[in-house]
């Protein structure tokens, strides 16, 4: 049998989807589209902070808190997480989990299939939207509200480089409430013991923020694909290092027949057949 921790037998695949420009429009501008207020004030006020050398979701924690203590505003836990419950998603985005499900059942009944969303965003909108209710774990952002809902500050933040650290800790198996304690990055991790190789791993993600993401799915063997941005060249794409570059630039379509779907599916048929290898393995 084989004792090669990049050939342990799961029998599992494990789907990571980041969720601004990815499998919906981006949250916090459609909400205040949403609401009528003025996006553009907020997010000149966000770059300003960004030049001020504040990190960014601190900063939009902070404008967030700002604008839910105006007088009456509309900007309180309960409207983000009633927008959330109507968030408009891709094309498809909303049969994904069952069409997915159901490819995979369809070719091993054994392999069960994980939805994992990972945004370096506040998650109370994305956690609310039918994403939230069939994905498996949502891991994101969040938000302090006092009892009136209003903003008080952010209680986790996720920045795009922190994605990886979430990625292979999930790998491994370890508890992400606490992805950022000693516990999780100092330990002595046994790879025998991960709980999906990274060549079980899908990422799909939307551009140059998602690129360390690609890159670590991408070298253990996983499928990254890139969302290209409502049918546009995706400009960052061509200025990228070839090495950085993903296999897959699908557009934002997750209609069943659509080529972002036969991606999926053809990442799924591949580690199903490693999976179907290592069980041959395993029986020896
Ligand atoms: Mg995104």
């Amino acid at each position: 049998m084989s004792t090669s921790a990049t050939r342990i037998l799961r029998e599992r695949i494990v789907l990571i989807f980041d969720f601004d420009d990815t499998l919906g429009p981006s949250t916090t501008k459609t909400y205040f589209d949403h609401l009528g207020i003025p996006y553009a004030d907020f997010a000149a006020r966000l770059e300003k902070r960004q030049e001020d050398m504040w990190q960014y979701p601190l900063a939009k924690a902070d404008l967030l808190r700002e604008y839910s203590h105006r007088e009456d505003s509309p900007i309180t836990r309960k409207s983000m997480e009633a927008f959330g419950r109507k968030f408009p998603l891709f094309p498809g985005a909303d049969q994904l989990v069952d069409c997915l499900k159901k490819y995979a059942a369809d070719r091993d009944e054994d392999v069960r299939l994980e939805f994992v969303l990972l945004t370096a965003g506040f998650k109370t909108i994305p956690e609310s939207s039918v994403i939230g209710e069939q994905f498996d774990r949502v891991y994101g952002g969040e938000l302090e509200f006092d009892h009136d809902g209003r903003v008080l500050s952010a209680r986790r933040v996720i920045s795009h480089v922190d994605k990886v650290h979430y990625i292979k800790q999930l790998v491994e198996g370890l508890d992400l409430d606490k992805a950022s304690e000693l516990e999780n990055t100092y330990i002595d991790h046994d790879p025998k013991n991960n709980y999906v190789p990274m060549a079980q791993v899908v990422y799909v993600g939307d551009g140059s923020s998602d690129m360390s993401a690609f890159q670590v799915v991408e070298n253990g063997g996983g499928v990254a694909v890139a969302i290209n941005p409502e049918g546009d060249d995706w400009e960052n794409y061509n200025n990228m290092s070839r090495g950085r570059r993903v296999h897959n630039l699908e557009d934002a379509d997750y209609r069943e027949d659509s080529d972002l779907v036969q991606t999926l599916k053809l990442a799924i048929d591949m580690m199903i057949a490693r999976i179907k290898l290592l069980r041959l393995g395993a029986d020896d």
